[in-house]
């Protein structure tokens, strides 16, 4: 395979964030995870002039539900409900600038049935016969988010199915010393159940192809998990648990089962984009734009947590329709968990910081700018309150606000406005800041940490060159307050993925068009304009 230039890929483009499960709202850990970082792409994609489609939906099959639910005592319809309300406003309130949230609906349910009706027609399934976590009291296999114990590859604490420190998935009855998430004190006996599985070991060699052929692009914890993982036997995929939540499975061999919840997400994908071209008056069956003839480029921002998921099973589920009948995800990026203040986010806990809470103290350009420089790229990083107070006003609000304010005061000093010469060292600079932004927001090497740095670095650079013509009149300094708005130009678009309300006010004061195209900035003059100010933080409380 020749090397990928994704910067100068003009495909339409895919963005697909993981579906949200509806057990409870949205925490600060989700959003700096894939959401801001399929977002920003998403953004950047738009402004390079490509057709994009990003969407997503609630994953409302999980077991997780349940088991909130039944922790809760409510029903997990109700848990359902309450919690897609919750988690479209947050993604709303910061900015997540989603094409559609497809709905949980017949459509989905019937997408998804047909995606595995067509596998389970063509012979890929098999049936074995398993032991399963089963407890006595209620009469009920557990899995997945209903039980919990030991992995048994890196003896961490793990949920059935899938472990989220090791990505390793553990099936059946392997997890160590098993409890129930409903009573801890639940402990399952095994018992034999009948399900379809799905034999990954027969995938082994298109998946090794497909794997090497993409490790050197991809970030190097998901290449060692995949590599690890393919070291070894490939462990059958449950495709069916005689479970009661869940969609049932259309399968005559496995009555009263449902489907393996986590399988639902590339049908879910192949839907909710659909679900999206139609809003824009394209009504298209399911799984159209993931059609070859598309030729559209793929690309998944994910939990470390679900990478076992994206990069094996999918993608061997994908494999097995065939190797001409769909798409597969060409780019998949995978987060590691957020903290908070060096604890870990967790819903249970009680100590979530929603987003509506920081968004009820903090700019939303200022919680998108420290969400992205802090985001989990590579590994395991804090939110800190502290830090935040001090990114937004020491390096981003007072530099910038100084900036503007300089700017400012020249347009209002200057008698009307004419546009500014530009020189080839201001033009240079602006292609400089365009080049060094690519490589932040274009995989390979893709980075929200990266872009944040660079958008800060800017920021400081051009405030100190504000500085130095503070009080000189437009007409007494012509190319160099020229170059000056136009790099500030610059960085207002460049910016404009991540500082999304600040670009949205400079582009209704002339100061921004969006165009992020090469050359976009091979201008011979530059129209003088006043930037707007960013709000600050309101400082922590206390
Ligand atoms: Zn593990």
């Amino acid at each position: 395979m020749t090397a990928p230039r994704p910067s100068q890929d003009d495909r339409p483009v895919i963005v697909l964030g993981p579906n949200p499960t509806p057990n409870g709202g949205m925490h600060l850990g989700h959003i700096a995870g894939p959401y801001l970082a399929g977002d920003v792409y998403a953004r950047y994609q738009r402004a390079r002039g490509r057709d994009v489609i990003f969407s997503t939906g609630t994953d409302d099959s999980q077991t997780f539900v349940l088991a909130t639910a039944r922790r809760r005592g409510v029903s997990p319809e109700e848990l359902c409900d309450s919690s897609t309300e919750a988690i479209r406003e947050a993604l709303t309130a910061i900015g997540i600038s989603f094409d559609g949230f497809g709905p949980f609906d017949d459509t989905y349910r019937a997408t998804v049935l047909d995606y595995f009706a067509a596998l389970h027609a063509a012979g890929k399934f098999r049936l074995r016969t398993v032991r399963m976590p089963f407890l006595e009291r209620t009469g009920e296999f557990i899995v997945e988010g209903l039980i919990e114990g030991d992995c048994p590859v890196c003896l961490s604490s793990s949920r059935g199915g899938l472990c989220e420190t090791c990505c390793h998935p553990n099936n059946f009855d392997e997890l160590i010393d098993p409890h129930s998430t409903i009573d801890r004190g639940e402990i399952p006996v095994t018992r034999p159940a009948t399900i379809l599985v799905f034999p990954m070991e027969e995938y082994r060699e298109r998946l090794i192809a497909y794997h090497e052929a993409w490790a050197p692009y991809w970030r190097p914890h998901m290449v060692q998990m995949v590599r690890e993982l393919l070291s070894r036997p490939l462990a059958d995929l449950p495709v069916t648990y005689p479970i009661s939540w869940g969609m049932p499975a259309p399968f005559p061999e496995t009555p009263g089962q449902v489907l393996n919840a986590w399988l639902e997400l590339i049908p879910a994908g192949m839907y909710t984009t659909s679900y999206c071209a139609a809003r824009r008056g394209r009504d298209i069956p399911p799984g159209q734009l993931w059609l070859p003839a598309e030729n559209r480029r793929l690309v998944h921002f994910l939990g470390f947590d679900n990478a076992y998921f994206f990069c094996l099973a999918h993608m061997a589920l994908l494999m097995a329709h065939g190797d001409d009948a769909y798409i597969r995800p060409e780019w998949i990026l995978a987060n590691e968990f957020y903290e908070l203040e060096s604890e870990k986010f967790s819903t249970s806990a009680g100590h979530v910081v929603s987003v509506q809470d920081l968004l009820s103290e903090v700019p939303r350009d200022v919680a998108r700018l420290y969400l992205a420089l802090t985001a989990p790229e590579y590994q395991r990083t804090t939110f800190s309150r502290a830090g935040l107070d001090k990114i937004a006003s020491r390096r981003l609000a007072d530099p910038w606000n100084q900036l503007a304010a300089t700017l400012g005061k020249a347009v209002a000093n200057a008698s009307g406005c004419a546009p500014l010469p530009v020189t080839d060292g201001g033009r240079a600079r602006a292609e400089a800041m365009r080049a060094r932004f690519d490589t932040c927001y274009e995989v390979p090497g893709y980075s929200l940490n990266r872009a944040a740095e660079t958008i800060l670095i800017q920021i400081s650079r051009l405030a100190r060159h504000a500085a130095g013509l503070d009080g000189t009149p437009l007409a007494d300094a012509g190319p160099r307050w020229g170059d000056l708005f136009l790099e500030t130009k610059a960085l207002l678009a460049l910016a404009a993925p991540i500082l999304i309300d600040l670009s949205a006010a400079a582009s209704r004061s002339g100061g921004y068009d969006g165009v992020l195209t090469a050359g976009a900035f091979d201008v011979a003059d530059v129209m003088p304009f006043t930037p707007p100010a960013l709000p600050a933080a309101d400082p922590l409380a206390g």
